[in-house]
C-alpha cells in the first residue's frame, strides 16, 4: 500500500481521535485540570470535523480552502483559553484578534486577503507565532501535574514549525525545505502530525503509569497492609493535621488507644495466622462505629489509637462501649474454631478540640494501663479510679481461659 496524502490523512485523523479520547480518559479520572478536558475536546471536534470535510470535498481542496486551518486553530485556541482561564487569567485580546483573521481568512471574505499566496502567508504565519506563543506559555505555566507539561509545549513548537512550512518563507529561508509540491507539503505536515500525535500519546500513557505507580508507593507507605486502616505515621500526620483545624472549632475529641487483652496466647494458641484475623476484625469492628470525621490508625501490634469527632466523656465513652461490645461479640469463626477476643481501652479528652497527639496518647495509656490492671475488657480515664469505670469483665473471655491453659 503506498503512503498517499489520503491514507495519512486518515491515520492522522485517527490518531488526533485517539489523542482526544485518551485526554478526555485523563480527565475523567483526575477532574482537577479541567483544561485537559478542553484539550481533549478540541482534539475531538478537529478530528471530526476534518474528517466531515474529507468526506464531502478531496483532500486538496479541504487544505486549499483553508478550513481545516480555522478548524486547527480553533482548537489551539480552545486548548490555549481553557489552559489559561483555569490558571486564573483571562484570554488574551491578541489571540482573539488571530483567531478572527484566521475565520476570515477561511471564509474568503470578498476583497479581503483574495491571492492565495497572501492568505497562505498569513494563516499560516499566525498559527505559526499562536502555537510558539502558547508554547511559550506553557514553558512559563504553573501546575500541571498530571500530564506533564513537556508533551503540550513539545506539540506546540513543532506544531509552529510545522507551518512555517507551508508560508511563502519556505522559499526565502534556506533552512526550510523550499520548491515543494503542495502535495509534498502536506504528506510532510500530515506524518508529522500523526507522529506528534502518537508522541502525545505516549508521554500521556507514560504519566498516568508514573502517577499510578506513585499513588501505590504513596499508599503503601501510610496504609497497613493487614488491617487497611491507617499506619502509625499517617495516624499522627493526619491528627496533627486535623488538631490544628478543629482546635479553631472549639468542639472536644476524644483520644483512645486501644490494647487487645492477652493477644499473645491468642498466637499461641491458634497461631499468627488467626492472630492476624483477629487483628483485622477488630479493625472492622472499630471502623464500623467510626463517624466520618473520626480517625483510626494501627500503632503497632495489637494496639490502635482512635480520634472521635466532637466527642466530650459521654460521647466518647459511648461510642468506645460500642466498638468493645461489638468485638467482643464478633463472631470469629476460623477454620472451623470459635475464636474470641476482647479489648481494653484508655481514653483522654481535648476539650477544645486541639490535638496535642503525643500527650492526648500519654494519658489515654495510662487509662489503658488502669484498664489492663482492674482485669481488661474495659475502659478507662487515666488517674481516674472506679466512677469512671464502665463496665467490668465480669464474664469469664474464652481469651482468658486460654491465657490460663497456655500460662
Ligand atoms: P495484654 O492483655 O496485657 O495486652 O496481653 P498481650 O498478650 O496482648 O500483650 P503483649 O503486648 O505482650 O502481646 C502482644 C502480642 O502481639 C505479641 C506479638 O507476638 C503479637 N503481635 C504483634 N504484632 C502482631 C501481628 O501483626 N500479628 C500477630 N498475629 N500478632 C502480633
Ligand atoms: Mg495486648
Ligand atoms: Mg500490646
Amino acid at each position: 500500500m503506498g503512503l498517499d496524502v489520503n491514507t495519512l490523512f486518515l491515520v492522522t485523523i485517527y490518531v488526533e481521535a485517539m489523542l482526544g479520547l485518551l485526554l478526555l480518559f485523563v480527565w475523567v479520572q483526575n477532574a482537577v485540570i479541567h483544561a485537559v478536558a478542553w484539550w481533549g475536546c478540541a482534539h475531538l471536534v478537529r478530528a471530526a470535523s476534518v474528517m466531515l470535510f474529507g468526506m464531502y470535498g478531496t483532500v486538496p481542496i479541504a487544505i486549499s480552502i483553508d478550513l481545516a486551518n480555522a478548524l486547527l486553530f480553533t482548537s489551539f485556541a480552545i486548548t490555549w483559553t481553557g489552559a489559561r482561564v483555569f490558571d486564573g487569567r483571562k484570554p488574551h485580546v491578541l489571540y482573539l484578534v488571530a483567531g478572527a483573521i484566521v475565520w476570515l481568512l477561511a471564509c474568503r471574505i470578498p476583497y479581503f486577503a483574495e491571492s492565495m499566496e497572501l492568505r497562505i502567508l498569513l494563516s499560516s504565519g499566525i498559527i505559526a507565532a499562536y502555537t510558539w506563543a502558547t508554547a511559550y506559555e506553557f514553558w512559563c505555566g504553573r501546575r500541571e501535574p498530571l500530564v506533564s507539561r513537556w508533551p503540550a509545549i513539545f506539540m506546540l513548537f513543532a506544531h509552529g514549525a510545522l507551518f512555517l512550512l507551508r508560508t511563502p518563507l519556505s522559499q526565502v529561508l534556506p533552512w526550510l525545505p523550499s520548491g515543494l509540491a503542495l502535495e509534498s507539503v502536506w504528506l510532510t505536515v500530515l506524518s508529522f502530525e500523526a507522529l506528534l500525535f502518537t508522541i502525545a500519546i505516549a508521554f500521556i500513557l507514560l504519566a498516568m503509569a508514573k502517577e499510578r505507580t506513585e499513588l501505590r508507593h504513596k499508599t503503601a507507605a501510610l496504609v497497613d497492609p493487614l488491617t487497611g486502616i491507617a499506619n502509625r505515621r499517617a495516624f499522627l500526620e493526619e491528627a496533627a493535621i486535623l488538631g490544628q483545624r478543629r482546635g479553631a472549632e472549639a468542639r472536644p475529641s476524644a483520644v483512645l488507644l486501644a490494647d487487645l487483652d492477652r493477644f499473645k496466647s491468642i498466637n499461641d494458641r491458634y497461631g499468627h495466622a488467626i492472630g492476624d484475623k483477629v487483628l483485622q476484625v477488630f479493625a472492622d469492628a472499630a471502623r464500623g462505629k467510626l463517624g466520618p470525621c473520626d480517625l483510626i490508625g494501627r500503632l503497632g501490634g495489637e494496639e490502635f489509637a482512635i480520634v472521635l469527632y466532637d466527642s466530650g466523656r459521654e460521647k466518647g465513652l459511648a461510642i468506645a462501649e460500642r466498638i468493645r461490645l461489638s468485638f467482643e461479640n464478633a463472631a470469629m469463626e476460623i477454620d472451623g474454631l470459635a475464636v474470641r477476643g476482647t479489648v481494653s481501652m484508655g481514653m483522654a479528652i481535648s476539650e477544645s478540640g486541639a490535638l496535642d497527639i503525643a500527650a492526648l496518647l500519654a494519658q489515654a495509656d495510662e487509662g489503658l494501663y488502669c484498664a489492663k490492671e482492674r482485669g481488661r475488657n474495659r475502659i478507662e480515664f487515666a488517674g481516674h479510679a472506679e466512677p469512671d469505670r464502665i463496665r467490668s469483665a465480669a464474664k469469664s473471655q474464652p481469651v482468658r481461659a486460654a491465657a490460663q491453659g497456655a500460662a
